[in-house]
């Protein structure tokens, strides 16, 4: 069954979004498999964000992913790649119809609660990432 690596940012747990967005993915089907709170260092975080690591939001979006814990998930299920960034939304919050994660939570382009892989390829890499 296909995977994905999920992951809610800080801004997720700060507001107490938890829940809702954890529902909204149970909801459309999907299992979580894996689940883990961690503080994540800066790192990781280049590593994980390399392909942007260069643009000028950078250091911004460094500090808003190590100034608290995320929440890790795998999560699983038919087309779910795919799937999470349909139910996440766009990147561009301008973009991101209601309904989508971003669309009904996020007001800002670096502070958009949830995090998903954007191939199989890169989920494979991300869940060794952060699953080891
Ligand atoms: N980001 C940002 N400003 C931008 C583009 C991206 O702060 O102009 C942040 C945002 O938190 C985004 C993350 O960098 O989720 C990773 O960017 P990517 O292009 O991979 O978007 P995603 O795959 O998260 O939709
Ligand atoms: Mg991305």
């Amino acid at each position: 069954m296909e995977q994905t690596y999920i992951m809610l940012k800080p801004d997720a747990l700060e507001r107490g979004l938890m829940g809702q967005v954890l529902s909204r993915i149970e909801n459309k089907g999907y299992k979580i498999v894996k689940a883990e709170l961690k503080q994540l260092g800066e790192d990781l975080i280049k590593e994980h964000y390399a392909h942007i690591a260069d643009k000028p939001f950078f250091p911004e979006l460094a500090a808003f992913m190590t100034r608290g814990p995320v929440l890790a998930l795998v999560v699983e299920g038919d087309n779910v790649v795919e799937g999470m960034r349909t139910l996440m939304g766009p990147t561009n919050i301008k973009e991101a119809q209601p309904g989508t994660i971003r669309g009904d939570f996020a007001t800002n382009m670096t502070e958009n609660v949830i995090h998903g892989s954007d191939s199989t390829e890169t989920a494979q890499i991300e869940i060794k990432r952060f699953f080891g």
